[in-house]
């Protein structure tokens, strides 16, 4: 057995409102956010032809982690749901990812581990960079199999 971890980096910018926030996270805002996608496996052995010596194809990941995380999300306004502004995005053309929760890094964090073992992903661990001195991660041993608590606060619509 010899276990290993791979590493994929993305980003993505987007806006959201930390309604409540006692700081200036209250106001609407943006963030380049920084997405590592960790997997770990063993290595395949010889028995798969071209797979020899990967856990997961780094193209693989790419494309699962770009069409279900960061093209949804990119310069979107990452929503909860219950905005009064929604409305005036909407009809102003702009991209909205309603998300159903808090969009705390967090959360997203949460919500990107969650969905990609939904997506058969063998995720280790998901870190959200918010800032370059700010980082929330999740282990995703650690999520219930029913999901993250925040999962109880609304629907998931990021298509
Ligand atoms: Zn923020």
């Amino acid at each position: 057995m010899n276990r290993v971890k791979i590493c994929k980096i993305f980003t993505f910018d987007a806006a959201h409102q930390l309604s409540g926030h006692k700081g200036k996270c209250a106001n609407v805002h943006g963030h380049t956010y920084t997405l590592e996608v960790v997997v770990s496996g063993e290595p395949q052995g010889p028995e798969v032809p071209g797979e020899e010596g990967f856990v997961m194809d780094f193209g693989d990941l790419k494309e699962v982690v770009r069409s279900r995380i960061v093209d949804p999300l990119d310069h979107a306004f990452l929503a909860v749901g219950d905005e009064p502004f929604l409305d005036s995005l909407r009809a102003a053309g702009s991209k909205i990812a309603q998300l159903g929760f808090r969009t705390t890094a967090e959360n997203l964090a949460m919500f990107i581990a969650f969905s990609l073992l939904q997506a058969s992903i063998p995720v280790y661990s998901v870190k959200v960079w918010e800032t370059p001195t700010s980082w929330a991660e999740v282990l995703s041993s650690e999520i219930p199999q029913d999901g993250p608590s925040y999962r109880k606060m609304g629907v998931c619509d990021v298509g």
